[in-house]
């Protein structure tokens, strides 16, 4: 069973499959901390994405997602990068990285590879529309831009001092915007998924909503 979760940045997407995925004991995978983490090599190697040979970057990638008691790791040619994937300097990159079709065919079969004969909850931006098409269930979690920034500032407000709930709402906005207008798999509704709006509801009330769908089907 593939159950496909899509949505805007700071939905409440990744916290919410992964609690799903807890309560039905099966799977969860968070597809953005893989453009998160390809987005961590181009940083560390200094790559400027206008003078690369961007084939031969992605050959040189070994991308490895581990999956613990429910906690996802992801190596970089066997080097753990978790704790670097959801810096600001990371947020502000990861969309051009992410609208490269190289990156996104690589990722891609990642992702059919991890889910393959297993049931799994998955989340990211084009799910439901491109990697998984044919998944029994599909959801497009959304929510007000005041209360996606709000969410994300409270989440990062301790480790940098610098950011505004303003910067954040600016970043998130423009995010979204380059997310939802790039060329390949752009973040988008699938035509058969149910939305779920979070603006009214926190972590414990998404995740009842979207088990209720699935419990009564
Ligand atoms: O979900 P998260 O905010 O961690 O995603 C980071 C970025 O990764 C997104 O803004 C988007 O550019 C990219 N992404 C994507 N396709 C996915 C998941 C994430 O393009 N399936």
């Amino acid at each position: 069973m593939i159950i496909a979760i899509d949505g805007p940045a700071g939905s409440g997407k990744s916290t919410t499959s992964k609690l799903v995925a807890k309560k039905l004991d099966i799977a969860h995978l968070d597809t953005g901390s893989m453009y998160r983490a390809i987005t961590v090599y181009f940083i560390n190697n200094n790559l400027n994405l206008n003078e690369i040979d961007i084939s031969s970057v992605m050959n040189s990638i070994k991308l490895e997602v581990l999956i613990s008691n429910g906690e996802q790791s992801v190596l970089l040619n066997g080097d753990n990068v978790t704790s670097m994937l959801r810096s600001n300097k990371v947020s502000k990159l990861v969309s051009k990285v992410s609208s490269i079709r190289e990156v996104r065919q690589k990722m891609v079969n990642i992702q059919r590879e991890i889910s393959q004969d297993k049931s799994i909850v998955i989340d990211g931006r084009d799910i439901g529309t491109v990697v998984f098409p044919n998944a029994e269930y599909k959801f497009f979690i959304t929510a007000s831009i005041e209360s996606r920034a709000q969410r994300r500032f409270d989440e990062l407000k301790d480790s940098d001092s610098n950011l505004t709930l303003e910067k954040i709402k600016e970043e998130i906005k423009n995010r979204d915007h380059y997310d939802s207008t790039r060329e390949n798999s752009p973040l988008k509704k699938a035509n058969d998924a149910i939305i779920i709006d979070t603006t009214h509801l926190n972590i414990s009330g998404q995740v009842n909503e979207i088990l209720e769908i699935i419990n009564n089907n």
